[in-house]
């Protein structure tokens, strides 16, 4: 498989979650990937991950043995950032902190060549904000994916306020042949998805706290009443509490209005380290199978 078109390839800054899965639908879509992580270990977890995944598709049917060898063999890695100076592309999916995307911004810069176009994995950060910070704004833009990203169809592509035609037509291209399908959003705090959805999954947590239903109630009523495939509260503890308090935060100081104020259940779950799936425990207690409720 090949990947024509302008960009060939792809450098991956985080090899975490998100990084992970971006890397793996690339290298399957046919694209030369670089992905890179600063810290030991992140790169043979990717990996060993990345291997896992595709195994399950194989033994699925969805490409062979040998389409998976060769999509690993477009898989280069690195731990510092030399390397990515003859990517085209660059997506960066390092942690939500301004200060660490900004830190990587700067590295980059002197290291890419002019035409490169970078773009950002941010959840909640403002692309323009962000744009302005790589000497690069016309030529940068916001590319949400979705997690399990191998698996979610969606990617959310969002201008930032300078990000030129050129560059938004690249990108599509790219998410195109990722064999993803594109909702093209402003620049505005929560883009389109998290905006609608985190404000219901918390809404979700105001139900409970004021007690109008149980955990098992609430799952119930929106799986089976509105044909949801996962209740809000098993939701919350899939997407991290920690990652949806930040994001109601975020929409509640960047859009002003109290509708979006973090329910103060939400804030004392995140408080006592309970994140969800990844901590062992949010709304529901995985140290059972099945889980059950934690309160
Ligand atoms: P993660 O913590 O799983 O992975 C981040 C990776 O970045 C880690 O492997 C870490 O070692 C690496 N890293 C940290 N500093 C680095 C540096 N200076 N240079 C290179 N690598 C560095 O995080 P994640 O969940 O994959 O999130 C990454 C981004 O994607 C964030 O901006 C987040 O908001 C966004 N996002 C997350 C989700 C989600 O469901 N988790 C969904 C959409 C978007």
């Amino acid at each position: 498989m090949s990947a024509p078109g302008s960009i060939q390839k792809i450098g991956v800054v985080g090899a975490g979650l998100m990084g992970n899965g971006i890397a793996h639908a690339a290298i399957v879509a046919g694209y030369e990937v670089i992905l890179v992580d600063s810290f030991e270990g992140a790169i043979p977890k990717a990996i060993a991950t990345m291997t896992k995944n595709m195994d399950r598709q194989v033994a699925k049917g969805s490409f062979s043995l040998a389409d998976k060898d060769a999509a690993l063999a477009r898989l280069t890695t690195s731990g510092d950032y030399a390397p990515l100076a003859d990517a085209d592309f660059i997506i960066e999916a390092v942690p939500e902190l301004l200060h660490v995307k900004k830190d990587i911004y700067e590295k980059l810069q002197p290291l890419l060549k002019p035409e490169t176009i970078l773009a950002s994995n941010t959840s909640s950060i403002s692309i323009t904000k962000l744009a302005s910070l790589t000497g690069r704004a016309e030529k940068f833009i916001g590319m949400h994916f979705f997690n399990p990203v191998p698996m979610m169809k969606l990617v959310e592509l969002i201008r930032g306020i300078a990000t030129s035609e050129a560059t938004y037509n690249a990108v599509h291209e790219v998410a195109t042949k990722l064999g993803k399908t594109i909702a093209t959003a402003e620049d505005s705090p929560g883009f389109i998805v998290n905006r609608i959805l985190c404000p219901m999954i918390n809404e979700a947590i105001f139900t409970l706290h004021e007690g109008t239903g149980t955990v098992e109630s609430i799952d119930a009523g929106m799986k089976l009443g509105a044909n949801h495939p996962m209740g809000p509260l098993e939701l919350a503890d899939f997407v991290g509490l920690d990652t949806l308090l930040s994001v109601m935060r975020v929409l509640h100081e960047g859009l002003g209005e109290s509708k979006y104020r973090p329910s103060p259940l939400l804030v004392k779950y995140v408080e006592a380290g309970w994140y969800g799936r990844k901590s062992g425990k949010g709304f529901y207690d995985y140290s059972t199978t099945p889980p059950k409720p934690s309160r």
